[in-house]
């Protein structure tokens, strides 16, 4: 029987040793590794291996698919992370874009005020206007407002000309170049500008592996309105969002949509919903869903001085759109799609680990093994198979990998760790018969195939 240690968080109970089995999962099988280890670490930056970074790609694929490329108005861009500074004054970034930030009398520790946990502390109301550090208990300073935007100089002059910053999110490359959009591809409202790219945030407290980073990436999409249709277009996305997340194999249970509240929204915002995840940590955001008016295009334009209007051929009306934005963080997908999977069981009396994750995301698809390395034979065969899986099946996507470490117990159990829902066996039967064994990693069941057969039954198991 599998018994899945997640099964308790759906009410949003906390499960810390879940997050600390898959930091440490994700080290030893080269998914993620701590930033600049071997120097003591870089709070707040995270390295992907070889698999995570597999995982990462097949996550932003699968949105962009959805998302762009099976869509008819969804337009793609790539813009450069740095921009010119007016980009961050227009926008309010320069201003606004800040936290309040408190620090520790005694450690010097620094919290978001925000974010601390009152309960956690199990102060008295009273108590709770003044907090202390939750760390030592000690008394905070008063709270001051910290910009996030990592700073820097364009060029060799260092002066108020110069100064640029690392985007803190990737949305306002859209913005800037939605009159761009307009003139090259002539679209229709409602259209949409999307793309995937790195974003930096010199978060005050980064926090719970790759949920809070200071460099990460974004998956976003300005789509652009007539504000007479917003509600259907806002509706329109969050249905696209759930159904993508279905998708990725995000089960539902765990996901829950946060209507938030007037006075909480950015000034900007007269609608946003926040899909939250149950993560081990406890519930908290994954993606925003925001109706965020003409604020960003008529910013623009008055910074810019350069019209950011439409014109909109039938009723020959000329006005700035209105946006709908939805924004999805990919680590933070990363992350809820691992807590999501892992899963503990026993097989054979062991104990095992393994990720459940969808054969549409996992990192390799199938692994192929000869039962021993030593013998020629075994391994001139296997070799084959892979060669011919690989002419067939890598050219559509898939990554195919070959494993010949250690005894097959062990190769089975590194397959499971990453997620490889089927594993392939060339025995002493296939040197005879053209058959080879193909293991289920969720069972653990192995049937026998023809090799003949394979590319079938392969794409039958993993679609
Ligand atoms: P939070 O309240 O958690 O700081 P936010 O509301 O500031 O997040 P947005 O500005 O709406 O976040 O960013 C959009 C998305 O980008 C978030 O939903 C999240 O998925 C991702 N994101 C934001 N900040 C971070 C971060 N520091 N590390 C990882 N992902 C992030």
């Amino acid at each position: 029987m599998t018994k899945n240690i997640n099964s308790s968080t759906s009410n949003g109970n906390k499960q810390p040793d879940l997050l600390e089995k898959i930091v440490s999962l994700c080290k030893r099988r080269g998914f993620v590794f701590p930033g600049s280890e071997i120097y003591g670490g870089f709070a707040g930056t995270y390295d992907y291996g070889h698999y995570g970074l597999a995982l990462k790609k097949n996550i932003q694929q699968s949105w962009w698919q959805h998302f762009v490329e099976n869509q008819e108005n969804m337009y793609g861009m790539d813009a450069a992370i740095l921009m010119n500074q007016k980009v961050w004054r227009a926008s309010g970034h320069a201003e606004g874009f800040a936290d309040p930030l408190v620090e520790c009398e005694e450690c010097k520790k620094q919290f978001r005020i925000d974010q601390l946990d009152f309960p956690r502390l199990n102060l008295k109301d009273s108590e709770k206007v003044q907090p202390l550090c939750p760390d030592c208990a000690g008394k905070l300073s008063e709270a001051r407002q910290f910009n996030m935007m990592f700073k820097t100089n364009i060029g060799a002059a260092e002066n108020e000309n110069s100064v640029s910053y690392l985007r803190p999110e990737t949305a306002q490359g859209m913005f800037a170049n939605f009159k761009n959009a307009l003139d090259a591809y002539h679209p229709k409202l409602p259209f949409g500008l999307a793309q995937i790219g790195k974003a930096f945030r010199n978060e005050i407290a980064p926090r719970d592996f790759l949920f809070r980073t200071r460099e990460f990436e974004q998956m976003e999409i300005e789509y652009f309105v007539n504000p007479k249709d917003w509600k259907k277009s806002f509706e329109d996305l969050r249905l696209e969002t759930k159904k993508w997340l279905a998708e990725i194999g995000l089960a539902s249970e765990k996901i829950h949509e946060l209507e938030v509240p007037d006075g909480e929204r950015a000034h900007y915002s007269k609608r946003t919903i926040d899909f939250e995840y149950d993560f081990p940590f406890g519930r908290n955001e994954l993606y925003g869903l925001a109706y965020r008016t003409d604020f960003d295009l008529a910013n623009h334009s008055r910074e810019s001085d350069v019209s950011l209007e439409y014109l909109d051929e039938e009723s020959k009306e000329k006005f700035i759109p209105h946006v709908i934005e939805p924004s999805f963080g990919l680590d933070r997908t990363f992350l809820a799609l691992l807590c999501e999977a892992y899963t503990e069981d026993e097989m054979n009396n062991e104990k095992r680990t393994y990720l459940k994750l969808s054969p549409k995301i996992a990192p390799v698809k199938v692994a192929i093994f000869p039962l021993l390395r030593n013998k020629p034979a075994l391994v001139k065969k296997a070799r084959e198979v892979f060669k011919f899986l690989h002419s067939k099946l890598q050219v559509t996507g898939y990554m195919i990998e070959w494993d010949d470490n250690g005894n097959i117990g062990k190769r089975y159990r590194r397959q499971d760790e990453i997620g490889t829902p089927a594993t392939i066996t060339c025995d002493f039967q296939t040197l005879e018969d053209d058959t080879v064994t193909v293991r289920d990693r969720d069972t653990g069941k192995q049937e026998r195939v023809k090799i003949a057969e394979l590319v079938d039954t392969l794409q039958n198991k993993l679609a």
